[in-house]
C-alpha cells in the first residue's frame, strides 16, 4: 500500500473489487496493475488486469471500477482507466478431462424456437468479444451448426484425438459433420451416451474460456449424461413468447433443475417483428412472455431477439456469421452475452472457491 493516504484509499478499494472470472478480489489475483495519483492535477490513472473470459463486459466493468475510484475520492476531476489482459489457463476439468473454464448448454423446451441459431450466436458473439470460444452440437437428433455456420467437411483424426471443424477460431463438433445430409440417425441411449462422451473427451478442443454447448430440445438424458461427465456453468433456456411455447420451456427448466444444472436465464427468441418497409412492430407470437415467465420461475431474463427475415435468410446461407453484424441482431446478441458473463460474474462472486484455479507446476 502506499504512504499516500489518498492513493491508498484508492488501491484498497479497487483491490476489493471482485474479479469477474474467479469472484475473488482483485487484490488477491494479483489483477490491480498500476494505480498513480496526481495530486496536483487531481486525477487518477489506473490499471486492472482482465482475463478474456471477461472480455465481454471488460468496459461495463472498467467503468465500474473508475466509479468507484470516484466514489472513493469524489473530489478528483478525472479518472483514467486502462485493462490489461492477464494471461489465466483455463484448469483441466470433469471425467472427460477437457480444459475450459465455462460450459453452458443451451436448451429448449421443444425444437424450432430458435435454440441452435441462439447457442451458435452466442458462441460467435463470445468470440468476437475476444474470448476462446468452442462450439459443440450435442442436437445429434437434428444437428444444424454446421449449417448455420456454412461448414462441412469430414474431421480428421491425429494422434488418436478428432481434429475439429473451425469457425474461423472457433473449434466446432458436430454430429452433423460425421453422417449424410439426409440420414436419420436413430439413436439407443448407451450410443448416445458414447458419443457425446467421444465428442468431449476426444476432440482436440484446445484451451477455452467457453465451450457452448446446442443441446437437442426437450429430453432429459443428454442433459443428465453430460452433467455426469462434466461440471457445467450452466443452462440458457430459449423459447418463442407464446402462452404454448412458455409451458415447454417450464418444463426444460424443471428438467435442468432436476438434474441440478443451474439456469442461467431464458432469452426470449422471436420476440416481436419490426416490418422492414414500414417500421411498424408487430408481436406475432406475443412478446415480453419469457420476461414474465423468468420473473415467476425466479431466473434471470438475459434479453430477446426479435424476428427478422435476414437472420432466418442469411441462417439458411450458412452465414449466421453476417447476420449478426446487423444491428438488429448485433445489439440484441450483445444484451444477451453481457447478461450471460454478468450472471457468471454473479454466480462466481456467491461461491469464489468453486471456481477452479489450474495447477500451477
Ligand atoms: P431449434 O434449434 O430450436 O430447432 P433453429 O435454431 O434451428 O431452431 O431455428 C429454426 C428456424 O428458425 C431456422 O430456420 C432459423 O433460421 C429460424 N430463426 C431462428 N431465430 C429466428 C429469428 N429471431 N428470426 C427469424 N428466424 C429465426
Amino acid at each position: 500500500m502506499s504512504d499516500d493516504p489518498v492513493l491508498s484509499k484508492i488501491q484498497e478499494a479497487v483491490g476489493r473489487m471482485r474479479d469477474p472470472e474467479t469472484g475473488r478480489p482483485l487484490s488477491k489475483t494479483g489483477q490491480v496493475g498500476e494505480i498513480q495519483y496526481d495530486a496536483s492535477a487531481n486525477s487518477v490513472k489506473c490499471t486492472i488486469k482482465l482475463s478474456t473470459h471477461s472480455s465481454p463486459v471488460r468496459d461495463e466493468y472498467s467503468e465500474s471500477v473508475a466509479e468507484v475510484i470516484r466514489s472513493t475520492v469524489p473530489e478528483l476531476a478525472r479518472v483514467e482507466m486502462k485493462v490489461d489482459t492477464l494471461d489465466r489457463p483455463p484448469a483441466t476439468i470433469g471425467q472427460v478431462g477437457i480444459t475450459v473454464k465455462s460450459v453452458i448448454a443451451v436448451g429448449s423446451g421443444k425444437g424450432g424456437v430458435g435454440k441452435s441459431t441462439l447457442a451458435a450466436s452466442i458462441a460467435l458473439t463470445l468470440e468476437k468479444a475476444g474470448a476462446t470460444v468452442g462450439l459443440m452440437d450435442a442436437d445429434v437428433y437434428g444437428p444444424s451448426i454446421p449449417h448455420l455456420l456454412g461448414l462441412s467437411g469430414r474431421p480428421e483424426i491425429q494422434n488418436g484425438k478428432i481434429v475439429p471443424i473451425y469457425a474461423g477460431r472457433m473449434p466446432v463438433m458436430s454430429m452433423g459433420f460425421l453422417i449424410e445430409k439426409d440420414q436419420a440417425v436413430i439413436w439407443r441411449g448407451p450410443m448416445l451416451h458414447g458419443a457425446i462422451n467421444q465428442f468431449l473427451r476426444d476432440t482436440y478442443w484446445g484451451q477455452l474460456d467457453y465451450l457452448i454447448i446446442d443441446m437437442p430440445p426437450g429430453t432429459g438424458d443428454i442433459a443428465l449424461t453430460l452433467s455426469q461427465m462434466l461440471p457445467l456453468s450452466g443452462a440458457v433456456v430459449v423459447c418463442t413468447p407464446q402462452e404454448v411455447a412458455l409451458l415447454d420451456a417450464v418444463k426444460a427448466i424443471a428438467m435442468f433443475r432436476k438434474t441440478e444444472i443451474p439456469i442461467l436465464g431464458m432469452v426470449e427468441n422471436m420476440s416481436g417483428f419490426v416490418c422492414p418497409d414500414c417500421g411498424k412492430q408487430y408481436d406475432i407470437f406475443g412478446r415480453g412472455g419469457a420476461r414474465d415467465k423468468a420473473e415467476e420461475l425466479k431466473v434471470p431474463f438475459l434479453g430477446e431477439v426479435p424476428l427478422n427475415i435476414s437472420l432466418r435468410q442469411k441462417s439458411d446461407q450458412g452465414s449466421l456469421a453476417a447476420a449478426l453484424e446487423e444491428p438488429i441482431c448485433h445489439d440484441a446478441m450483445q444484451r444477451i452475452v453481457r447478461s450471460l458473463v454478468r450472471e457468471l460474474a454473479r454466480k462466481a462472486a456467491m461461491a469464489p472457491m468453486s471456481a477452479p484455479l489450474p495447477i500451477l507446476t
